[in-house]
């Protein structure tokens, strides 16, 4: 899905959101939201923060960021990537692939396509649900990783 729909799609779920919850619609919030959808792929906090305050000159508090991307999580207009290493946060694409392989080691972050997954949910009978998308994780070890492993085994013998 491109970019701006998915942008058009979240403002749309954070509208709802703010509405039903009688929340004010500040301008940070929707400052942050078109930041993460101009990010690239996976990013930290700090990448985040220095988008907003850099290129886009909208300076935000790090207690407005981390409070709105808590929320953003809870929407599901962001994924968060709790890895042992780091924590990564992703723009959620809402249809078709968000399917993640996730090296449980580096935890490098390769996003997949996948069309046989998608029809497989597709056609999953679901329980009084109507689906907007989904998230599949894939964990494991990879080849760097696999490598080094292998590397320091055979040093040890
Ligand atoms: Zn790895």
């Amino acid at each position: 899905m491109e970019q701006n729909v998915a942008r058009d799609k979240a403002k749309a779920l954070l509208n709802d959101y703010l509405e039903m919850n009688n929340h004010r619609k500040t301008p940070e919030r929707y400052a942050i939201l078109d930041a993460i959808a101009s990010m690239d792929e996976q990013f930290s906090l700090d990448q985040l923060m220095e988008k907003l305050t850099g290129e886009l000159r909208f300076p935000v508090s790090r207690a407005t960021l981390y409070n709105t991307m808590n929320l953003f999580v809870k929407l599901r207009i962001v994924f968060r990537h709790r890895l042992a290493s780091k924590t990564t946060y992703e723009f959620c694409q809402f249809e078709g692939g968000n399917i993640h392989q996730v090296c449980s080691n580096c935890g490098k972050i390769v996003l997949l396509q996948s069309s046989e997954v998608e029809d497989a949910i597709e056609k999953m009978r679901l329980k009084r649900f109507k689906r907007d998308g989904f998230a599949v994780y894939i964990y494991g070890i990879c080849s760097t990783c696999q490598a080094k492993i292998t590397r320091k085994k055979n040093n040890e013998k």
